[in-house]
């Protein structure tokens, strides 16, 4: 292997340099270092570096370009295809850096690249301030933010990537720059959606909201039976959504909780999570319409702190499962959106998977289309089918139904990155518009033109 290759004394050489640890095959700590969220990828990396700061971050870079490795760079491990993990190529670990520092009176907090929603959650909710983040909180916030960001706050406050403010980032070549409207703007426009595929971004700087701490939101659970009602009627209630609630709708199958009926478990189920972060006062009233679409099950809306509503989702997503997403977004849950949908979920493969569809529009609808490389927003609807299995067996099977399922609602929908399971040049032309692509292929030309950010959702330079 590569590995192989450079002989111990360039390796001891780089591990003396680093602030942070090299870790390699073999080393106690391997198989730990190397693991990601989805069970599905399985690789072993020649070499992990566990970065300590922007220094290590120049050396990491500096290393994969001379040695001519492939390189995965990783924030919170969650891509779906596997991204951030590499056979026999060099990964940057930026789990370590979770350096995070509020500035209450601007409302802005700058994280560092490594940092996890629960992390950033953690330190802005100190001050009672929030900014849209993952609807479970063991999310890394780089591939998070650079793919989009959609979370219980997207109609309020927009997308994640609508509030980055600026970067820092450690290009290609190895230039440490400051990305804002101001630096290097082109390079900002392409972050805000644009996946990693310009540079390692060490820290984010975000605008941030009055949130909180208290909010007013939950699940409410209705019988699978009901789902097309249910549908139905949430089309209705989006329709007099205010920005303030989020909601999305979520056709799974009941697990053994204590908090639904013993007769329910193991069967179809239609689960509705929403957030209300206006007044706590005023969501019960405004949280209604979306809990009276069927007989109930069981009603879990109440009030609670932001991050309490950040967590609740934790405990659906353990790490190591086999995972595969598929998306697409639409404009209308109409009766034909909603047969594709019944449909689909009518034939899931087993139990774990889930078809989701979570309700956009408000804040993030009305940012132009060309302000950010996420171009998706004259839609209001996106479909993500989350297929499962416990382990390798049941896999394909569970793919092969995430894509018939996505397929079902129409062959021209765009997709989103970040609810993506596999790569390919074919699904990333099917997350951007034609001149948003070829805008992003400008910058990729302008800042990797040789292509070493490969591991993403990729945008090829014209001339790699
Ligand atoms: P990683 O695997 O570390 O990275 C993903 C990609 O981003 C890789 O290509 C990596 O190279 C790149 N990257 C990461 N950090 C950096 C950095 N600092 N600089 C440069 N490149 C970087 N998406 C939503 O929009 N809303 C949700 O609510 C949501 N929920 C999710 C829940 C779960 C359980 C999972 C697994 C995913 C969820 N996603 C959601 C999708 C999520 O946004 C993507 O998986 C995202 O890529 C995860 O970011 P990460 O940093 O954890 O991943």
């Amino acid at each position: 292997t590569a590995a192989q290759s450079f002989g111990e004394a360039t390796l001891g050489e780089l591990a003396q340099a680093l602030r942070g640890e090299l870790v390699r095959p073999g080393d106690p700590e391997y198989d730990e270092a190397r693991a990601v969220w989805n069970g599905a990828h399985d690789r072993r990396p020649a070499l992990i570096i566990r970065c300590h700061g922007v220094a290590d971050v120049l050396k990491a870079v500096e290393f994969a370009r001379s040695e001519g490795l492939p390189l995965a760079v990783r924030g919170g491990a969650h891509s779906i295809p596997g991204f951030s993990t590499v056979d026999d190529g060099l990964v940057i670990d930026l789990s370590a850096m979770k350096g995070i520092r509020v500035d209450p009176g601007r409302r802005t907090v700058v994280a560092q690249g490594g940092s996890l929603w629960s992390d950033v959650d953690a330190e802005t909710q100190a001050f009672g301030l929030a900014l849209t983040g993952g609807l479970v909180s063991s999310t890394g916030i780089g591939g998070f933010t650079l793919g989009g960001g959609i979370g219980w706050l997207v109609r309020r406050c927009g997308l994640t990537c609508d509030n980055l403010v600026a970067a820092d980032v450690v290009t290609a070549d190895g230039r440490y720059l400051h990305v804002s409207e101001d630096e290097h703007p082109e390079l900002l426009w392409a972050l805000r959606g644009g996946g990693g595929n310009f540079g390692v971004v060490t820290s984010f700087e975000f605008r941030l909201y009055d949130v909180g701490p208290a909010i007013f939101g939950g699940l409410v659970f209705y019988r699978g039976e009901d789902a097309e009602r249910v549908l139905r009627g949430y089309r209705e209630a989006t329709r007099g959504a205010p920005d303030e609630l989020t909601t999305l709708v979520n056709l799974t199958t009941a697990p053994p909780a204590p908090f639904l009926p013993a007769e329910i478990h193991g069967k179809p189920i239609t689960a509705v999570g929403g957030m209300w972060s206006g007044r706590p006062e005023d969501g019960d009233a405004a949280t209604r319409p979306f809990r009276e679409l069927a007989p109930v099950v069981t009603d879990l809306f109440g009030p609670m702190p932001y991050t309490a509503m950040q967590g609740l989702l934790d405990p659906l997503y353990p790490r190591g499962m086999w995972n595969y997403f598929r998306s697409a977004f639409f404009g209308d849950l109409d009766a034909s959106a909603i047969s594709a949908l019944t449909d689909a979920y009518a034939r899931v493969p087993n139990p774990i998977s889930e078809v989701h569809v979570h309700h956009l529009g408000g804040a993030m609808g009305r940012v132009p289309a060309e302000a950010t490389a996420f171009a998706s927003r004259d839609r209001d609807f996106i479909l993500n089918v989350v297929a499962r299995s416990a382990d390798a067996g049941g896999y394909p099977a569970a793919v092969e139904w995430a894509r018939t399922a996505t397929g079902a609602l129409g062959p021209d929908s765009a997709t989103y990155v970040n609810f993506t399971g596999e790569g390919g040049e074919d699904r990333v032309r099917a997350a951007y518009p034609k001149d948003t692509y070829e805008r992003l292929v400008a910058v990729k030309d302008r800042y990797d033109p040789t292509n070493l950010f490969r591991l993403n959702q990729n945008i090829r330079p014209s001339q790699a």
